[in-house]
């Protein structure tokens, strides 16, 4: 679950690490009142979840309330990356000598959390990544052990050369990773962290992810949720016990079970295709279900071919196919649906949506093949 930098910053001051002081507004007015009670130069910001607000004029300096006030009018109500911003987070502006960049997510491959820092800070780190990568210093942590001292302090040697510095940053990789370990991120990232010229160690922006497993034991962080912020799609999906990614393709999937689903999706790309979503109904066989999946995967403009891939165990063959047939009752189905049933109550299941004009398989290979060739077609 991605959060909003504000909510981000607070976790971070939790841990004690130097953030400055920041007020939400949804107005324009509210901006402008925020930022006389600051005084001085503010910094107003687009609270969505992406990084590069910068570049897309979500991040401005405002000289005075008046400012504040204007730049917060044209942020709010502003798209970026697909999202309109809702929020900004009015904040007083600090003078910059450096920009560094400090990161903490999860190494898939050892399967611990890993620390990526780069003196060249504010910029994408993807950006450095590629052109520069000698200027990133990588290290994986042993959780059993955690941070070790030596080892923050190497980190902060790699960003700054000023022992003063070096001892705050030194601070900082351990209430970082705190803050990351604390609240199950997947993500915990500063960047910029900052030197002002007054030589103090700052984060100026905090962008956060959550592993959602974890939610359920972290009841405030869960609180952060803003649907207001993340696609219709997804929150439809939760709401309705579906597990739901959106992805790029035309493709749309509806597959029980999350390995068959990842399978499917393989499979989609073996024949040429690209899946449009990962769907999960789960090992329920509850019709309204299925109805809700297609809502959401009909919802989607790119989707040329539906393919439902159902091994039928817990899942009653029969139950799914009578909720394809109450949804396209229901709704409006423009893209051809190709099915696949196997398993429980497989006959039953077949007879119902053949009578409904369905065409229906039993193996997998051929109905992936034909839904990736419709989706061609179409
Ligand atoms: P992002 O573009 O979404 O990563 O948003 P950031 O919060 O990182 O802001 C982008 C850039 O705006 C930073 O790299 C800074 O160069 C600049 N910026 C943000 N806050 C301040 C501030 O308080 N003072 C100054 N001088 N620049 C700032
Ligand atoms: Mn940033």
């Amino acid at each position: 679950m991605d959060i909003h930098e504000y909510q981000a910053k607070e976790l971070f001051r939790n841990a004690g690490i130097p953030v400055p002081p920041g007020e939400v507004a949804e107005t324009a007015d509210q901006a402008e009142e925020i930022a006389s009670r600051f005084g001085g130069t503010v910094v107003v910001k687009a609270q969505v979840h992406t990084g590069g607000r910068g570049k897309a004029g979500g991040v401005k300096l405002a000289s005075s309330a008046q400012e504040a006030r204007e730049y917060a009018e044209n942020i709010l109500g502003m798209t970026i990356k697909d999202l309109t911003v809702k929020k900004v987070l009015v904040t007083p502006a600090e003078d910059i000598a450096t920009e560094a960049y400090v990161g903490v997510l999860i190494d898939r491959a050892t399967q611990r959390p890993m620390f990526m820092v780069s003196p060249e800070g504010g910029v994408d780190i993807e950006e450095v990544a590629a052109t520069n990568p000698e200027a990133i210093r990588k290290l994986r942590i042993d959780p059993r052990y955690g941070l070790l001292p030596h080892q923050a302090y190497s980190l902060a040697t790699f960003l700054y050369d000023d022992p003063a510095q070096i001892k705050q940053a030194t601070r900082v990789m351990g209430q970082l990773y705190e803050a990351f370990t604390r609240n199950s991120c997947s993500l915990a990232e500063i960047n910029p962290l900052i030197v002002t010229p007054a030589g103090d160690v700052k984060a100026i922006d905090a962008k956060v992810s959550i592993d959602e497993s974890a939610l359920f034991r972290l009841p405030e962080v869960a609180d952060y949720r803003d649907l207001d912020a993340e696609p219709a799609s997804e929150t439809k999906a939760r709401e309705a016990g579906l597990s739901f990614v959106k992805l790029d393709g035309d493709v749309g999937c509806c597959v029980n079970g999350a390995g068959l689903a990842m399978a499917t999706m393989d499979l989609v790309k073996y024949y040429g295709g690209e899946p449009a979503n990962f769907l999960d109904i789960g090992g329920s066989s509850n019709p309204d279900k299925v109805v809700s999946a297609l809502e959401i995967i009909t919802a989607d403009p790119n989707v040329k071919a539906i393919l439902f891939n159902i091994f039928g165990g817990i899942t009653r063959c029969d139950d799914v196919a009578n909720g394809i047939v109450e949804a396209a009752r229901r709704i409006d189905i423009q893209p051809p649906i190709v099915i696949r049933l196997t398993g429980t109550n497989e006959e039953e299941a077949l007879e119902i949506l053949k009578e409904a004009g369905f065409s229906a398989f039993t193996s997998m290979d051929e109905v992936v093949e034909k839904a990736v060739e419709l989706a061609a077609q179409a």
